[in-house]
C-alpha cells in the first residue's frame, strides 16, 4: 500500500509499504480517507516543531472507513465513517486521573508522536474512534481542530455578552470564533492577513475587526483575550487587549519564552490561561453541533489536494500567502 513519509524537514517520499496484519482485540483496521493539514504538519515540514523526530509519517486529523473489526469491537460496522482522536492518553497520570486527559503527561499523538495516518491503511484502537453519520469526509477532520476551539472557550468560561477578543483568525481562531458564538459573546478579531480579516468579520458578521494589535488597542479592552497565533509578539502585547479583571487564553504555542511587565498583569488582576489540545467528551460535542448544523464549517476557505501535490503546496500553506485557511488530503 501506498505511503508518504515526511523523511526530515521539507522532504516528502512516497513509497510502498506491507498492509497491516488483521485487527488485534480492541482493534480497527481503517482505510483512510481524507487527512487535515494545521501547524504541527506545516512546522513538522519547516523543522520548527518542538520535540518532533524524523522520519515520521504525519497525518492526525483523519477521516477513516472502517475495514475490518478485531475481537470486542462492538458498535462499529465495515463502512461506518469515523473521525479519529489522535490524543492516545494514558489514563494514570494525575491529570488524566482528574479527567483532564488533554494534558496527560504521557500524550503520544497519532501523527507526531507515532506515525499517523497518511498511507491507506491504519490500524488505531477502536476507542479513538468516533462513528460520523452526516458529515463529508473533506469537514471530518476539523472534528480536532474545533475541539481545540471549544477547549479554549471552555477554559474561559465565557457568558452570554462577554466582551471577546480573538488574536489571529486561521482555522484554530475561526474555531474559537464558532464557539464565543455559541457562548452569545460579544467577538472581535484582530488578523494581520487581509483575506484571513476579511473572511472572519464578513462570515460572522464582526462589527469589531483590526489589522493590527495597535488598531484593536484603540478600542474599550475585552473580558475575555484568546490569542490564536503562536507568534511571540503577539502573545505578549495581548495583554494590552485584556480589561481589568480580565481572562488570557493562549490558545496557540510558542517554542520560546514569553516576557510580561508584571505591572500590566498585576493592575488588572489577570487571569492567564493555557489552552491544550481536547477531551473526548468535548470531540463529542463538536460532533453533535456539526451533524446538527449548528456549527457549519462548509464556507471556511479550505484547499483540497491530492497527496502527490503535497511537496509544492506544504511551502505555500507554511507561508499563508494563498489566502486558504485550512488545507485538506484527499487521501482515496
Ligand atoms: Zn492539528
Ligand atoms: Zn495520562
Amino acid at each position: 500500500m501506498k505511503t508518504i513519509t515526511l523523511e526530515q524537514p521539507g522532504r516528502f517520499t512516497a513509497s510502498e509499504i506491507a498492509q497491516p496484519a488483521a485487527p488485534g482485540p480492541g482493534e480497527v483496521l481503517v482505510r483512510v480517507l481524507t487527512i487535515g493539514i494545521c501547524g504541527t504538519d506545516l512546522h513538522a515540514f519547516e523543522g520548527t516543531q518542538p520535540f518532533f523526530t524524523y522520519p515520521r509519517v504525519l497525518g492526525h486529523e483523519l477521516a477513516v472507513e472502517i475495514v475490518q473489526t478485531g475481537d470486542g469491537v462492538t458498535g462499529f460496522e465495515p463502512g461506518d465513517r469515523c473521525a479519529v482522536n489522535p490524543y492516545v492518553t494514558c489514563g494514570t497520570c494525575a491529570a488524566c486521573v482528574r479527567g483532564r486527559t488533554n494534558c496527560c503527561a504521557k500524550m503520544c499523538v497519532i501523527g507526531v508522536h507515532a506515525d499517523g495516518g497518511m498511507c491507506d491503511r491504519v490500524l488505531l484502537p477502536a476507542k479513538q474512534l468516533y462513528k460520523c453519520v452526516k458529515l463529508p469526509p473533506v469537514q471530518i477532520p476539523l472534528v480536532e481542530t474545533l475541539g481545540v476551539g471549544i477547549h479554549a472557550v471552555g477554559r474561559s468560561a465565557a457568558q452570554a455578552g462577554d466582551r471577546a477578543i480573538v488574536i489571529g483568525a486561521g482555522p484554530i481562531g475561526l474555531s474559537v470564533i464558532e464557539f464565543l458564538r455559541l457562548a452569545g459573546a460579544d467577538i472581535g478579531v484582530v488578523e494581520k492577513m487581509p483575506e484571513r480579516l476579511d473572511f472572519a468579520a464578513r462570515h460572522y458578521g464582526l462589527k469589531r475587526f483590526y489589522p493590527s494589535h495597535d488598531e484593536a488597542r484603540q478600542e474599550e479592552p475585552s473580558m475575555l483575550v484568546f490569542d490564536c497565533t503562536g507568534d511571540r509578539g503577539s502573545m505578549e502585547k495581548a495583554i494590552h487587549l485584556l480589561q481589568q479583571g480580565g481572562k488570557l487564553v493562549f490558545v496557540g504555542l510558542v517554542n520560546d519564552s514569553l516576557s510580561l511587565f508584571d505591572p500590566d498583569l498585576h493592575r488588572r488582576e489577570a487571569t492567564i490561561l493555557a489552552s491544550r489540545n481536547s477531551t473526548p467528551a468535548e470531540h463529542h460535542r463538536v460532533l453533535d453541533y456539526m451533524e446538527s448544523g449548528q456549527i457549519d464549517i462548509g464556507a471556511w476557505p479550505t484547499e483540497c489536494a491530492a497527496p502527490s501535490q503535497m511537496g509544492e503546496r506544504f511551502p505555500l500553506w507554511l507561508r499563508r500567502e494563498a489566502g486558504v485557511v485550512k488545507s485538506v488530503i484527499q487521501w482515496s
